[in-house]
């Protein structure tokens, strides 16, 4: 008799056979962004830990110090008996570094963004969500059950068009990405923002890969463009630059209470484990007081993006930031190159469909503080050669 299962077995042999089957590693990160797969070191430029902080002694400390204090877990959901102090003064201390009222914590960034996207609109309202958004802000908007409009990426005018056909509805919800995570542009928030107070909208932006990477005090995009809406709220993850994990929001005291009340991820979820507090406090004092690393951190990515585009690769020319994406097109050849690099000893991401649109495939780098100068010169050479004879 067929086994029950055989549809899955049917289904992973078809995207083994279009090239996009996925392959899971298991990576030990082995310090100064080398990590090991396989008994194979490898210099890792697929990770998100921007400023080097993951692995950092003084992240360290915080997280064993707060194991010893209370233990590794947090034992509930937040409002039964998991919102330890470590929560609280969290909470507190992203409401200060970002300037905003309050901050609500969430067990991810995955989850915020669901959580309170589901909890701000629903049937009554209208939610505009761009093609390229991260698939957390497209899950939330799903679940919501809100009417959605997906806008052709970065399209001012088609997110004009679409608020103006939505003047009837209760509220209107501007989703979007602060830097866009597979294609490392940033989202056109000046525009929005004026948008969103012309026609009342909510803007909700993503910070995910902005968190500690752009602004002058490391509070994202929207402190880099100067985005002050009245209606703006803002999501960031505590697992890409700041080096822990959770995620956040941050806003005006109505909305975070609101969100502590209804957000379910938040609700129905066990708190955020206390050690990944005590590191991401420390981490968020150490964005605070060093602007000095970001400065680093972009002349790196300018360097290696300059390098990579004279060169001739295909480099969106609209990239900025550690994530420098290099669009090959074919998921097949992408695999290869990406292959290549391995064999060179790089860990470099092929990013395949569904996660980028069809005929987008790419490369994706991460580049990161924890990386020597020397070891992000040897990347850029071998990407260039690698690329060439891998792009017709
Ligand atoms: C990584 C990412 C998230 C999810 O954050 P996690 O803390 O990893 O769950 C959300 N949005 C964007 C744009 C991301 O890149």
């Amino acid at each position: 008799m067929d086994s029950p299962f055989r549809w899955f077995e049917d289904q992973l042999q078809r995207l083994e056979e279009d090239g996009l089957r996925r392959t899971r590693r298991s990576v030990t990160s082995t310090g100064h962004g080398w990590c090991r797969i396989d008994g194979h070191s490898l210099c890792d430029f697929a990770s998100n830990d921007y400023l080097g902080l993951a692995a950092d002694p003084r992240l360290r400390k915080a997280a064993h110090d707060a194991v010893d204090d209370v233990g590794t877990g947090a034992r509930a959901s937040p409002l039964v008996s998991g919102r330890t102090d470590w929560h609280d003064q969290l909470e507190k201390r992203l409401a200060r570094f970002e300037e905003a009222e309050a901050a609500l914590l969430f067990p991810t960034g995955y989850a915020a963004n669901v959580g309170t996207i589901a909890a701000l609109v629903d049937e009554q309202d209208v939610v505009l969500t761009d093609r390229l958004n991260h698939a957390s802000l497209i899950d939330g908007c799903r679940l919501s059950g809100a009417r959605m409009r997906v806008i052709r990426h970065a399209d001012i005018e088609q997110y004009e068009r679409e608020l103006k056909k939505a003047a009837d509805a209760r509220h209107r919800l501007i989703v979007t990405d602060g830097v866009f995570s597979m294609d490392g542009d940033l989202a056109p928030l000046v525009e929005l923002a004026e948008l969103a107070e012309r026609f009342d909208a909510w803007l909700l932006v993503d910070e995910a890969h902005g968190t500690g990477v752009f602004g002058h005090h490391g509070r994202g995009v929207c402190e880099l463009r100067g985005i002050h809406s009245p209606g703006l709220i803002r999501v960031g993850t505590l697992s890409k630059a700041v080096g822990a994990q959770g995620g956040f929001v941050v806003g005006p005291q109505s909305l975070i209470d609101w969100l502590w009340n209804r957000a379910r991820t938040q609700v129905f979820s066990t708190a955020l484990a206390p050690p990944c507090c005590a590191a991401a406090l420390r981490a968020i004092d150490i964005i605070e007081q060093t602007p000095e690393m970001r400065i680093r951190l972009h002349h790196r990515c300018d360097d290696v993006r300059a390098r990579l585009i004279d060169a001739g690769l295909p480099v969106p020319e609209n990239a900025t930031g550690p994530i420098i994406p290099v669009v090959i097109g074919d998921p097949q050849k992408t695999v290869r190159a990406a292959q290549v690099l391995f064999e060179d000893g790089f860990f470099v991401a092929a990013i395949r469909p569904p996660t980028v649109p069809r005929n987008t495939a790419r490369l994706r780098l991460s580049l990161s503080l924890a990386h020597s100068d020397d070891d992000v010169d040897a990347l850029t050479s071998t990407l260039i050669d690698v690329a060439r004879t891998e792009t017709p």
